[in-house]
């Protein structure tokens, strides 16, 4: 089981990689470096063995798939998960993980069992904030940034959730490593989130 958020930086993965084909992986790779973590900017197929744990980050689920598929990471990236490495998406990196995507005619990685639900809240909501009621993370709310969100219309027996805004949509759920959110705690300086997932690895 994960450990508590908060707790100390030796139970946290050594090396951390992030997906760096496209969307905004510095902003995890500098919340990695705040955590003390060694972040890896991961361009090549062959850096998913030099690392213990992956987060693909937001961005275009559309472009992070297609060059995804055009480098060859999608076979070596279902090896790493299929051996026990944790993998978190965020954004277009939960819709890349999803199993299911209606309507989306491009390479998935389709790691965990879920269907995903691009730009669910349409136009008038492009952009959002809320505060997230998140147990695992403590009592204090997590304050989420959605930016033209998924959301997670189903989850396999297998899948915990995490959060759900208020009326019940799935924001943040956990299939044993696999991890994802629709927003983006990377774009805050609340760090319980990556805490959280640099932790799956060593339950
Ligand atoms: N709407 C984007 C997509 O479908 C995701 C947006 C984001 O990652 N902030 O890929």
């Amino acid at each position: 089981m994960p450990v508590a958020a908060g707790s100390s930086a030796a139970v946290l993965t050594a090396r951390a990689g992030v997906l760096g084909l496209q969307g905004d992986f510095a902003e995890h790779l500098a919340t990695l470096d705040r955590l003390g973590v060694e972040g890896v900017d991961v361009r090549r197929p062959a850096q998913l063995d030099e690392i213990d744990a992956l987060i693909i980050p937001g961005g275009e689920s559309t472009t992070i798939g297609k060059l995804a598929e055009q480098y060859g990471f999608i076979e070596k990236l279902r090896d790493r998960a299929a051996e026990g490495m944790p993998v978190w998406g965020t954004c277009a990196g939960a819709i890349f993980i999803a199993k299911e995507v209606p309507g989306h005619p491009h390479p998935l990685a389709a790691l965990m069992d879920m269907t995903v639900d691009r730009n669910a809240f349409g136009r008038q909501v492009d952009s959002f904030e809320a505060d997230l009621d998140v147990p695992d993370l403590g009592a204090k709310p997590f304050h989420a940034v959605f930016i033209r969100a998924p959301r997670i219309t189903r989850v396999g027996p297998g899948v915990e959730v995490l959060a759900q805004l208020d009326g019940g949509m799935i924001v943040a759920a956990r299939q044993g490593r696999l991890l994802a959110t629709s927003f983006h705690p990377e774009l805050t300086h609340d760090e319980r989130f990556h805490r959280y997932f640099l932790s799956l690895g060593k339950g």
